[in-house]
């Protein structure tokens, strides 16, 4: 099924009002399986709204209007919809008792304008609104259908949910019912490298809807499948989870609701092991992420932030010779900030990054955006390098992201 939506309201059009129903509206057809056609904003203007009403049905099966719907004089979007459709409008008495009501139970001053929220294109189903004045309505057309709902969020939210998607499954029934989504998380790639490392899988004839989504710095997957049933919808995306998992295996990192820092926290505590962190560039952040896992008191001991090369030398043993000769933004300084701290804290595993966040104190060997990152334990210690070239808040972001990265590889054996 295809869904337009049009959303209305001169506060869209003027930048005041950003607009958040759209999206909210498209997660929630995507979410029933359904195909969201097109999405428009358009003024309180009778005409306007006209015209991309004709416009959207032309493509869709059923198209949602959100807001004017309340009782000032610019709101037109009854009107609008009727004049679309050459309906007559009508008062509906039981919604103007039930407006009447409300005005009367809240003490409010009666004005005659609020008559016009119980007012209706002929044929319209009032869709009921408990938490403001203004009822929706839907309306049949020639087998499709428009439904207008209020533009305060938090009225067209339950009106979505409570009246418009159930009133289209039933007009629109359909074989698959069952849906189920799932969310692959990668890092390390980009969102083209991503989906040019899927594009070989056929979606459609698993049943199974795919989009990309990055959310800085990962690259999120959103798989949604459909069935006859939960078991077939279940197995649709297993079979698509796989065929991902096969292909991005050294980049996925969490499935579902995990997070990076929630499934280091899950192989430290199974692993047994203890931890402590040395950040220069990142300023705290890994260290921050780390400790927004409840419960990280079992196995991070400390996280220091050695800005200075004093503080590499005083408190992570840096020697100063190695400063001096390869920089504190180096291989060598990393791998003896993670060495010394974990030596230093007595813990199992030690975790460093240094380099260079801008967007001043870069160099041509060194350019704004490089990063160091070690981890070490008793055995060996795994160093990586690598150049980026975000902004400084950015660059920030995307270390820490690749310092967790780097752990989460080396606790599963990917070093040894
Ligand atoms: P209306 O029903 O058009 O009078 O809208 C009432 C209020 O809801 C507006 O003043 C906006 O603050 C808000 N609103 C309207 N449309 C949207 C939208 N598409 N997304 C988010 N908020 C909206
Ligand atoms: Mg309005």
């Amino acid at each position: 099924m295809k869904i337009g939506i049009l959303t209305i309201g001169n506060e869209l059009m003027n930048g005041r009002t950003a607009d958040t129903n759209s999206s909210f509206i498209a997660r929630e057809a995507n979410q029933q399986g359904w195909v969201v056609e097109a999405i428009m904003s358009v003024c309180d203007g009778l005409t306007a709204i006209k015209n991309r009403l004709d416009y959207l049905l032309s493509m869709s099966d059923a198209v949602i209007c959100s807001g004017g719907l309340g009782p000032t004089a610019d709101d037109i979007t009854t009107e609008a919809i009727a004049k679309a459709f050459s309906l007559p409008l009508y008062t509906d008495e039981n919604v103007l008792n039930y407006i009447r009501d409300i005005f009367t139970q809240f003490n409010l001053r009666w004005v005659e304008n609020n008559a016009k929220q119980a007012m209706f294109p002929k044929g319209a189903q009032v869709l009921p609104n408990v938490r403001g004045t203004a009822p929706g309505f839907s309306l049949s057309i020639n087998g499709k259908m428009v439904f207008a709902i209020p533009g305060v969020p938090a009225e067209a939210k339950l009106m979505v949910t409570d009246s418009v998607i159930p009133a289209l499954r039933k007009h629109f029934p359909q074989d698959e019912l069952y849906i189920v989504k799932q969310t692959i998380k990668t890092f390390g790639l980009s969102e083209a490298a991503v989906d040019d490392k899927v594009k070989d899988i056929n979606f459609n004839s698993l049943g199974v809807n795919i989009g990309f989504y990055p959310v800085f710095p990962e690259n999120h997957i959103v798989l949604i499948a459909r069935g006859k049933n939960q078991n077939e919808a279940q197995k649709n995306l297993q079979k698509a989870q796989d065929e991902i998992s096969a292909r991005l295996q050294d980049y996925i990192f969490a499935y579902g609701e995990e997070t990076l820092e929630g499934v280091i926290a899950g192989l430290l505590t199974e692993k047994k092991l203890t931890i402590a962190v040395a950040e220069s560039c990142t300023g705290g952040m890994i260290t921050n992420r780390l400790t927004d896992v409840s419960g990280s008191s079992d196995y991070l001991e400390r996280g220091l932030v050695t800005y200075s090369n004093i503080a590499k030398i005083s408190m992570l043993g840096v020697p100063a010779e190695i400063i001096e000769k390869h920089g504190a933004v180096s291989e060598e300084t990393v791998r003896l900030m993670a060495e010394g701290l974990r030596k230093l804290a007595g813990t199992d595993l030690g975790l460093a990054s240094t380099g260079i966040a801008g967007p001043t104190g870069g160099s041509p060997e060194k350019p704004v955006g490089t990063v160091y990152l070690a981890v070490a334990d008793s055995r060996q210690t795994a160093c990586r390098h690598y150049a980026y070239r975000w902004d400084r808040q950015r660059n920030k972001e995307v270390f820490s992201e690749a310092a967790l990265f780097l752990l989460k590889n080396f606790l599963e054996g990917k070093f040894s």
